[in-house]
């Protein structure tokens, strides 16, 4: 059959399975080609399907077997899942299912402490929904040695195979934290296609940093020596072009588009994992994602992940093609770091962490020429091959739209004044390297952020 929305030399990277070279991966089969050994995969089960309701207690039975579980969900996946799961687990002879339903639950502190107290009595936990809902069950059963799978509701980012959870502390940071893979992640491609508009949207954002986080990512390998592996991105490469494609589908809820915008997010998400480090798809887009939600307080306009780092990958775009654009190499002054701006911009909590990451990659006079010697010399190479990883801000941009999504701040519901600061000090709260760094020490970034948003 020819495909509908390529050229008939192109290869449908998924194959007759939605799930193919997931399972592969899955299987322990991939072979790294960084290592040029097999993968060994934290997660051994993905399923995704049209339609998975007869399927429920089977695929869960399979992976997770216990006496009793507790299905959580909020009051949207709740209605469009939740009871269904609750129902079919119930319905298993044997079997203890109970159905938690959290309102409007936040992935912090104390609502795990709050989950973990609500579910103690079950063995396993069901997750029904999308970041918030996976992020704290798959969290909280890290933490106290459960076991937890997912049905996913919407693709609207690519946690549902990572083993990370992003959780915000007592002092109001959003963090990365150490958690655990799912035993199950199940996702009914019907189900996904009812998710509201702005969710899909926010999956696309959320996939549109591959470019810019591979770009700040290579650049801090040749001239910090960061570690660097090519897995996660060879990994989803067939399929990046995949969904791009159906951008204008995935505008309209289209099932099938909706699959290939699975298929993608699952693939960051075990990349990502195999890489032992985050960085394959979180740079400085996502430090300006996360700073909006560590510190915008009272003001953050309630936007999600997913939708913040579309626009803010659009803008690490514009900011690296102005780098990448010139010939000449990039040449640094030594880093000023803002210890009184830092001091007076975050709460005291958040203040010692940010001047710790601030200072750790801080370029003294002597260190800032050694780096201008090193660029200078790597520059035609290096400059090369970062364009060859880029994709254009006009084009991350035209697709976003397509998807439904908007693609500047104001779109999306932020502040602008308060998204230029978080372009502006994104830096300050982790001690990554990336071309926010480098604008900021070149001089430059101050009129970027005047000029571009
Ligand atoms: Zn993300």
């Amino acid at each position: 059959m020819t495909n509908k929305y390529a050229p008939e030399s192109w290869v449908d990277p998924k194959g007759d399975s939605w799930t193919s070279l997931i399972d592969e991966v899955c299987a322990g089969e991939w072979v790294n080609p960084d290592t040029g050994t097999v993968l060994e995969a934290a997660f051994k089960c993905v399923e995704i399907d049209e339609q998975l309701d007869n399927r429920i207690e089977a695929l869960v039975r399979n992976v997770m077997p216990a006496e009793s579980y507790v299905v959580v969900s909020d009051e949207n996946t709740y209605d469009v899942l939740g009871k269904a799961v609750t129902e079919a687990m119930a319905a298993v002879p044997g079997v203890k299912a109970t159905s938690l339903v959290l309102e409007h639950p936040h992935a912090d502190v104390q609502e795990v402490a709050s989950l973990r107290e609500k579910t103690r009595n079950a063995q396993a936990l069901i997750a029904v929904g999308s970041g918030t809902i996976n992020d704290l069950c798959k969290y909280t059963t890290a933490n106290d040695g459960r076991a937890y799978s997912i049905f996913g509701t919407a693709p609207s980012m690519n946690g549902y195979t990572s083993t990370t959870a992003s959780i915000t502390l007592d002092n109001g940071m959003k963090t990365t934290q150490a958690a655990h893979a799912a035993k199950g992640v199940f996702i009914d491609l019907n189900i996904s296609a009812q998710a509201p508009q702005y969710l899909v949207a926010a999956g696309l954002g959320d996939s549109l940093c591959r470019s810019t986080a591979q770009i700040d990512w290579f650049l801090s390998h040749k001239l910090l020596d960061t570690k660097y592996f090519t897995a996660a991105y060879v990994l989803q490469q067939a399929d990046e072009v995949a969904m791009l494609q159906r951008s204008a589908m995935l505008g309209q809820r289209d099932v099938d588009a909706i699959g290939y915008l699975y298929r993608i997010m699952i693939l960051t998400g075990l990349g990502i994992s195999t890489s032992g480090m985050s960085h394959p798809g979180s740079m400085g887009e996502h430090q300006i994602s996360h700073w909006i939600d560590s510190f915008a307080g009272d003001k953050h306009p309630g936007t999600i992940h997913g939708q913040q780092v579309g626009v803010s990958s659009i803008t690490m775009a514009k900011l690296q093609h102005q780098i990448l654009s010139s010939e000449a190499a990039p040449q640094i002054k030594p880093t000023v770091v803002d210890e009184a701006g830092i001091k007076s911009r975050y709460p005291s909590a958040a203040i010692d962490g940010c001047l710790t990451a601030a200072r750790n990659k801080a370029f003294n006079a002597e260190q800032a020429a050694a780096f201008n010697e090193k660029i200078e010399r790597l520059w035609p190479t290096l400059r090369a091959e970062l364009l060859a990883m880029a994709v254009p801000a006009e084009t991350l941009s035209a697709h976003l739209r397509a998807s439904g999504g908007g693609v500047t701040a104001e779109e999306v519901g932020i502040d602008k004044q308060m998204y230029r600061d978080a372009v502006r000090y994104a830096l300050e709260i982790r001690d990554r390297y990336s071309m926010l760094d480098l604008a900021a020490d070149m001089g430059v970034l101050d009129d970027f952020v005047e000029e571009h948003c």
